[in-house]
């Protein structure tokens, strides 16, 4: 069984994490064109979607070749690096790592030769039967454990695929697709083919682009707009496609039960992306101005926790005609870096991300509006920071329910005993972070802001309801399967 690494790069300076990504993915069929660099700055687009790892792998249509390395993508790759990679089909990958530890080794693309063809394998998701599968595995190829170049459940995948006996890529895939559970978009490639697959729920995003030569696959449509690719439609939930010189061919290998991720509404997605045909950004501010009529307050101004707490900022403001202004200056590249910080520099916290305007908020009754309350640690040192800063009053506005239940779909959250709101009531979370007053988004108003019907989506880390199976990890995690 492939278990949650105790080896995770620890860069991060405020001891907290926001909910993290699993990674960000991007195909390109282009023979002609520059695709390992459309490749790049696919990925650049994807870069919050994951800031561990980055790779792409290209084929010219005799061999590929994979390029990986720790880091964000424009520190992974050089311009002479990215010249060297030609070819007709790429894939690339950012990663967060939800499974295996965060190496080199468990950077994906992932790649692996069988007779005949080669697979290079990219996947946004966490499978939940990973034990399965790699018992699947080793039974059905004696020593494929010694042969394992990771410890990943993407690793597992493509060892499967790779090793099932039906022949080419494309029937292997539909084969093994079947057997995954839990969530997976993916875009792999053999020599002459990209492939994209998207697990029954279409849990994480997944959409088809055209170039005026080629076709592209992405985790989000603003990677689409930013290699000028105009949008096609999604890849659909339990959809294979291909795409080669004969064009886009599609199979539904399973049937579709849509539950897409609502966090990415939330904070996981750009803004500028759509996702189920609603933008994220005009959502984000629905979500804003639910918030603002479900707990209302006497302030002089709303200020977000930049960035993603901003969209859901400008709807409260809208909504409660308070002033909007910001409060709060981020440094966007601290945290991202290799370089670990010292003690010293470590008590600093988030204020080495986050600095309060003092000029701005001083005096001042202060909304303050954030996507999500994990453990608590960020919305106490902001709440401290404001205090010092000489505001007046504090009000805390979430655009999301409270988090009380863990992801095991890709996002890391952290463990039920770690999420501030599985063992405190909303007051109780209040006086933690030392608020004045503290208001969530209830599940409805962020159902409604969507667009989308609530039996189309994942709502789990709000309301312990999964989709379908999940891993018994431990005492405190309960089975909550919906009813069917
Ligand atoms: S549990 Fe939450 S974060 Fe995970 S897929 Fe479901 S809605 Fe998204």
């Amino acid at each position: 069984m492939v278990r949650r690494p105790d080896g995770k790069l620890t860069h991060e300076v405020d001891g907290e994490k926001g909910p993290q990504d699993a990674c960000g993915i991007f195909g390109v069929w282009a023979p002609g064109e520059e695709v390992a660099k459309l490749t790049f700055y696919g990925l650049y687009a994807l870069q919050h979607r994951g800031q561990e790892s980055a790779g792409i792998a290209v084929s010219d249509g005799d061999r590929i070749l994979v390029y990986k390395d720790m880091g964000l993508v424009a520190q992974v790759f050089t311009e002479n690096d990215l010249a060297v990679l030609t070819g007709k089909i790429a894939i690339g990958h950012t990663r967060y790592s939800t499974t295996g530890s965060s190496n080199w080794a468990n950077a994906q693309p992932t790649l692996r030769s069988s007779e005949g063809s080669t697979l290079a394998l990219a996947h946004n998701g966490n499978l939940t039967n990973t034990g399965d599968l790699a018992e699947r595995l080793f039974k059905s190829s004696g020593d494929a454990q010694n042969h394992l170049h990771a410890t990943t459940d993407t690793e597992i995948m493509t060892a499967l695929i790779s090793l099932e006996k039906g022949g080419s890529v494309e029937a292997n895939a539909l084969s093994i697709l079947p057997t995954l559970q839990g969530a997976f978009s993916l875009i792999f490639m053999d020599e002459n083919t990209l492939y994209a697959a998207r697990d029954r729920h279409g849990i994480r995003p997944l959409v088809i682009g055209k170039l005026e030569t080629g076709w592209v696959v992405a985790s989000e449509s603003a990677a689409l707009d930013i290699v000028g690719a105009s949008f096609i439609r999604e890849v659909e939930p339990g959809e294979f496609i291909a795409i080669d010189e004969d064009g886009l061919r599609s199979h539904h290998w399973t049937t579709p039960e849509p539950r897409g991720c609502i966090f990415e509404y939330v904070y996981l997605a750009r803004p500028d992306t759509t996702i189920a045909g609603q933008s994220v950004h005009p959502v984000r501010v629905a979500i804003g101005e639910r918030l603002a009529a479900e707990h209302p307050v006497e302030a002089d101004l709303v200020i977000p926790v930049p960035e993603s707490g901003t969209p859901a900022a400008i709807g409260y403001a809208k909504y409660s005609k308070i002033p909007y202004g910001a409060g709060l200056v981020k440094n966007s590249y601290v945290g991202r870096t290799f370089i670990q910080p010292s003690q010293t520099i470590r008590q600093l916290g988030i204020r080495l991300k986050l600095n309060p305007l003092r000029e701005v908020v001083a005096g001042k009754k202060i909304v303050v509006v954030d996507d999500s309350i994990v453990r608590g640690n960020t919305q106490r040192a902001i709440v401290r920071m404001l205090r010092e800063a000489g505001a007046a009053e504090i009000h805390v506005r979430i655009s999301s329910p409270p988090v009380k239940w863990p992801c095991y779909f890709g996002i890391d959250f952290a463990t039920r005993a770690e999420l501030i709101a599985a063992g405190l009531d909303i007051e109780e979370i209040r006086r933690s972070i030392g608020a004045d007053s503290l208001g969530y988004v209830s599940l409805e108003g962020l159902i409604e802001a969507t667009n989308i019907a609530e039996s189309k989506l994942c709502t789990a880390c709000f309301t312990g309801k999964y989709p379908m199976p999940i891993p018994e990890e431990s005492g405190n995690v309960k089975l909550l399967l919906e009813e069917a």
